[in-house]
Parts: structure tokens; sequence; C-alpha cells
């Protein structure tokens, strides 16, 4: 099975319909070789797109991932990079930061796009999110830090992540391209989304989604809450019903059943567990399903 791809917007990014987020990049304790397996056998189920951002890893991720695509430069064009930036960490690795804080000023978006291209062996990102909404962002002066990084070919696309429908549209009224997406948190855990007017809004923009930890961080495997636990085996139930389904491919099926176009980050380096979410793709869950599992994630019946 191959994973399809799709633009996240009208005049957006295309990219594939499940996405690898490398968040824990530096945990998978690989080699570049072992990363270029990884990439060749993403590339091969459909996977094209990476997700990173510059503090990932405490800011040594994308360089990892930087020094793999050197090995093996005809990789890049294969790809669609996205990385993040607008949140400073206190690390080792920033001394001069004081205390974790965002940043949305023209003169640190520029300088953090400039890092993550050195960082990535690359002279373009496909996507730049701003990471998180900042209270002191300054619409045209962000905005204008935007374009001028599309102008000079740095940046193909731009959009947000974590942002209320009210912060997206500030951002977007002064900028004269859209925000191709919203990268939010949801999941079969997490369904804060469906309900204050997010989802709604990308609806309304059509806009996809982008759904970070979309297995609750692995949350639901550990089923150390009594939410996770009932969310467990109603998908256990449910994917006895699709014909022996896994519940991470029930969760995963879950969120693309949704008409949003919700594409999930996956963050996982298991090669199996990727493989068995492509198997996710094409699976559509009945209404009676779909709520079933909102039921147990809420644990009573919808009103
Ligand atoms: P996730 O897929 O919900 O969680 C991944 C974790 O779940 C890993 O520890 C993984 O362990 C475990 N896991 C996955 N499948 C499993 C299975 N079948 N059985 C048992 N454990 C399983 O996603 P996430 O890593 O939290 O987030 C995904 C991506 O979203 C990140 O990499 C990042 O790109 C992005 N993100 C964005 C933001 C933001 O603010 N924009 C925030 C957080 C994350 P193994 O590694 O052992 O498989």
């Amino acid at each position: 099975m191959q994973v399809p791809s799709l633009s996240l917007h009208a005049q957006g990014l295309r990219c594939s319909r499940l996405v690898v987020g490398v968040w824990r990049l530096a945990e998978w304790q690989m080699t570049s070789e072992d990363l270029l397996d990884f990439l060749h056998t993403c590339l091969d189920l459909g996977i094209t797109t990476i997700d990173h951002a510059d503090i990932y890893g405490d800011y040594t991720c994308e360089g990892l991932f930087g020094e793999a695509l050197q090995k093996e430069p005809g990789l890049r064009d294969r790809l669609q990079l996205i990385s993040k930036c607008g949140i400073k960490l206190v690390s080792s690795n920033r001394s001069q930061h004081q205390i974790k804080h965002y940043d949305t000023s023209r003169a640190h978006i520029l300088t953090s796009v400039n890092n993550s291209l050195q960082q990535l062996h690359t002279d373009y990102l496909d996507l730049l999110l701003l990471h998180r909404p900042d209270p002191l962002m300054d619409a045209d002066e962000t905005a204008e830090a935007l374009m001028s990084l599309i102008q000079s070919g740095k940046v193909r696309y731009v959009g947000v992540s974590n942002f209320t429908p009210s912060q997206y549209d500030l951002l977007a009224s002064r900028l004269s391209v859209p925000l191709v997406t919203n990268q939010i948190e949801i999941s079969v855990l997490h369904l804060d989304p469906f309900l204050d007017g997010t989802l709604d809004q990308c609806q309304r923009l059509r806009i996809a989604p982008m759904a970070w930890s979309p297995l609750g961080g692995g949350a639901l495997f550990q089923r150390s809450e009594a939410q996770a636990q009932r969310i467990y085996t109603s998908l256990t139930k449910v994917g006895q019903e699709l014909g022996g389904l896994r519940e991470d491919q029930v969760a995963l099926a879950w969120l693309l059943t949704h008409p949003a176009n919700i594409v999930p980050i996956l963050g996982t380096g298991n090669l199996d567990r990727i493989q068995a979410a492509v198997g996710a793709i094409d699976v559509k869950l009945t209404r009676e399903q779909w709520f079933r599992i909102w039921s147990a994630s809420t644990g009573t019946d919808v009103p």
C-alpha cells in the first residue's frame, strides 16, 4: 500500500497524507546510514514529508538529519522538509537564553531559519511554521519576515502551530500568501480542537491541519490513566470489527476519517509501526464506531 499525497491548501504545499515527525530522532540512536535506510523505506511507502523544529533534541535533531542528507544530497528534492521557529529554550546549546520564552521578531525568525538551513544542509524549507503563538507577536513585523523568506526562496510556504483561530486570522490578515496549515495536538486522547473552533476554521478555509502526538505521545499504549484504558478497549473492539486492525491503526483511522483532512504526524522511528500506520490509510470508520471511540475518550455518551 502507498500513502497518497494531498495539498495542505489549494495554493499550498503538497505533502504525504502521513508525515514522519523527528522530535524524538536523537533518542532513536540511528547512525546516518540507519537514518538514510529509514528514509528510503518511508519514501517507498509514499511518506515523503518530514516534520522538524529548530529546538528538537535540544537543538540537535536538524543537525543529525542534515548529516545524513549530506551523505545523499539527491534525497533532498524527494522530501518535503518542514521546520519551525519561535521557541527559545534554556539550553547549553543556546547559552544566551535565560528563560524559556517565545520570539516571533523578524531578527529571530530570520536567524532561526538560516540556522535550520545550515543544520539540514539544504537551501530551502518546504514549509516554515511558527511553533507557538507569541503574546508579544507584532503581526506586521512577523508577516514581513515570513514574506521576505518566501521572496528570497529560503521558504516555500508558511503556516502556524498551536494557534487559536483568532491568532491565525490576525497573522493571515497581514500576509499576501495563505497560512497553509495549523499544526495542532489532536488525537483520541485530545479532543479540544473538535470543540474549540480550530477544526471548524480549517474546514472553512480549506486548509488541512496537521496532528501532532496523534497517538497521544505513546500514552495510549502505557494506559496509566483510566481514559487511555477506556479508549484502548474501544480501539481493540473496533479493530476486531474491521477485520483485525491494531489499536494504533484504528486511532489513526479515527483521525483520517474526519472531513477536515487531518494529517497525522507519526512520532515513531520504528518501521514496523510506520508500516502499520500506512495500513490505516484506507480505513473508514462508521459514524457509530467513530462515536464509540469519542465516548470512550470523554467517558460519557454525547449529550
Ligand atoms: P505519537 O506518534 O503520538 O507518539 C510517539 C510515541 O508513541 C513514541 O514514544 C512511540 O514509541 C510511541 N508509539 C507509537 N506507536 C506505538 C505503538 N504502536 N505501540 C507503542 N508505542 C507506540 O507522536 P509524538 O512523537 O508525540 O509527536 C509526533 C510528531 O509531532 C513529533 O515528532 C513532532 O514532529 C510533532 N510535534 C509537534 C508539536 C508542536 O507543538 N507543533 C508538539 C509535539 C510533537 P517508539 O518510538 O518506541 O515507537
